[in-house]
């Protein structure tokens, strides 16, 4: 059973967890904007595609995890439905599998 309390405390980790992760969005949209401008240094050009597409990928994790949170099945496995340890959850914020799962998706 879960008291009051207990269900403001819930309210309140997810409302901060909600900031984080809207803070996080914003500075990755902020750098793709400055990755996206050109430079006109070809040198640079194989660097900032890596890094185009990893920043890509955060946002793509970070919009997943916005969702979920407001779908409330974030915190859940993707995979296999378990929930996911607080401490991996504060570590990595847009977590979508479990270590084990992870582990064998492999990314
Ligand atoms: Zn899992």
């Amino acid at each position: 059973m879960t008291t009051e309390l207990q269900d403001q405390a819930e309210q309140h980790r997810l409302t901060m967890l909600r900031q984080t992760l809207t803070d996080q969005f914003a500075v990755q949209t902020a750098r793709l904007t400055e990755l996206t401008a050109d430079t006109g240094d070809p040198a640079e050009a194989h660097t900032r595609a890596a890094l185009l597409a990893a920043t890509r990928q955060s946002l793509d994790h970070l919009a997943g995890a916005l969702r979920r949170l407001a779908e409330g099945s974030y915190g859940r496995c993707e995979r296999c439905q378990v929930a996911i340890p607080a401490e991996r959850l504060e570590v990595l914020p847009q977590a979508r599998f479990c270590v084990p799962c992870q582990q064998r998706t492999g990314g």
